[in-house]
């Protein structure tokens, strides 16, 4: 089962993508997770696109192409995988369909209003990139991460600021993903704006797992 998460930041894409690589047994990439995993180990990669993620831009095509060609290159990609987070503009699309055809792009719909409350109330644990939320999804102590006991985090890019240019760079770049997808019959649009639950029953009905 080859996927793509397509949708606004916040919608849930990496708290379902989670779930059903759980389910379908197939690897969760993240684009967005790589480039964090890579700013906070300080490396060259790292060091070059730390700002473009503080600021809600987007990575340069040709960059984030290549890394996703390395990954899906891995044996652990070869029969299935999820993509969440890429693409995010039509060159990469254009470049994902030489690559590695996927079977179904799942549409995330959410309004910009809960796009906020979600991406604002968001905290991660740097270590694993577990996600919670202060009011929909909280850890178990408060500030805390249910596992490991660590500090949570919000992501520099969850401010208020950041948080309007995201939405920005999404629809000017990323919304025209759904047309390009629905006239290539791909596409199938998931009303994210249930309860956690309930858009993963929506999921493996979508994904018959
Ligand atoms: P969210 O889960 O909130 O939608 P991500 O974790 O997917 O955010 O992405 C965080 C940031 O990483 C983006 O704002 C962008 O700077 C960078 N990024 C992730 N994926 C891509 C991509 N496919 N192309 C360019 N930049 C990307
Ligand atoms: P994305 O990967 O699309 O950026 P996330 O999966 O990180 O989105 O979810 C964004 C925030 O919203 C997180 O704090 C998460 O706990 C919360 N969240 C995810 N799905 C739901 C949902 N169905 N209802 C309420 N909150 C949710």
């Amino acid at each position: 089962m080859k996927l793509i998460f397509l949708g606004p930041p916040g919608a849930g894409k990496g708290t379902m993508a989670v779930r059903v690589a759980d389910a379908a047994s197939i690897p969760h990439i993240s684009t967005g997770d790589i480039f964090r995993y890579n700013i906070k180990n300080q490396t060259e990669l790292g060091k070059k696109v730390k700002a473009i993620l503080d600021s809600g831009e987007l990575v340069p095509d040709e960059l984030t192409i290549e890394l996703v060609r390395d990954r899906l290159g891995q044996d652990d990609a070869k029969s299935g995988f999820i993509l969440d987070g890429f693409p995010r503009t039509v060159p990469q699309a254009d470049a994902l369909s030489e690559m590695a055809p996927v079977d179904n792009v799942i549409n995330f719909t959410l309004s910009d209003e809960e796009v906020v409350k979600r991406l604002s109330g968001r905290r991660v644990h740097p270590g694993s990139g577990r996600t919670y939320h202060i009011l929909f999804s909280p850890p178990k102590v408060e500030g805390k991460d249910d596992e490991t006991g660590d500090d949570l985090v919000q992501r520099e890019d969850d401010r208020e600021d950041a948080i309007k240019n995201r939405l920005r760079v999404y629809r000017e770049q990323t919304e025209p993903l759904i047309e390009y997808y629905r006239s290539r019959g791909k596409l199938v649009d998931l009303d994210s704006s249930p309860a956690p639950e309930e858009v993963f029953t929506s999921l493996r009905k979508i994904l018959s797992l």
